[in-house]
């Protein structure tokens, strides 16, 4: 089961730009995945319909998403879900309780939002550290993760700054609870 804490990083989710970059919506009406558990664990088949997706979730309900079209200013139009409760046009949807619903309808917040301002600063710095590839050095309030060969010595600097900026008020006791595992993408 997922642990469940009202956070989107907790949730299982599918997103149109994925579905897009696979080149799902390119095939023909009627095509289903039958094996998408694989990639979407919370979803047991996929139908491509006119104009819409039929999703049988896990909890063995169908939903019926539409699809439609959202102005995007410049960029053109661009396609969206429909969230099947609230009728917003949305990039992702979310397993909410068995059933799919968006950001909203679900009440899901991202997971900096539910956090005190102090485990926010944690967070960040946290974030930080996993982009310079200090996975392992996250639980350590002073052992920011030393200069990746390659990368500018700029960008690094500008990172430990960052990072200082964000840690400096922190107490020593946020450390001893990481988030961090909710920041490696599934
Ligand atoms: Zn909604």
């Amino acid at each position: 089961m997922q642990r469940c804490n009202g956070t989107i990083e907790a949730h299982n989710s599918i997103d149109v730009r994925e579905m897009i970059r696979r080149g799902m919506l390119d095939h023909p009406v009627g095509t289903t995945w039958q094996q998408c558990a694989l990639r979407w664990p919370w979803i047991t088949a996929i139908r491509l319909d006119q104009a819409s997706l039929q999703l049988r979730l896990r909890s063995g309900r169908f939903v019926v998403v539409p699809l439609a079209w959202a102005r995007c200013g410049a960029v053109g139009n661009r396609l969206r879900l429909v969230c099947p409760c609230c009728r917003r046009r949305v990039c992702k949807l979310y397993e909410v309780g068995g059933a799919c619903r968006c950001r909203l309808c679900g009440d899901l917040r991202y997971a900096m939002h539910r956090r005190s301002v102090a485990a926010g600063r944690c967070l960040t710095a946290q974030r930080l550290r996993l982009r310079i590839g200090g996975g392992a050095l996250l639980y350590k309030p002073d052992a920011f993760p030393p200069r990746p060969r390659g990368m500018w010595r700029r960008t690094y600097e500008r990172a430990r700054l960052r990072e200082q900026r964000a840690t400096r008020k922190l107490d020593r006791w946020y450390w001893r609870d990481p988030e961090w595992p909710m920041l490696v993408p599934r």
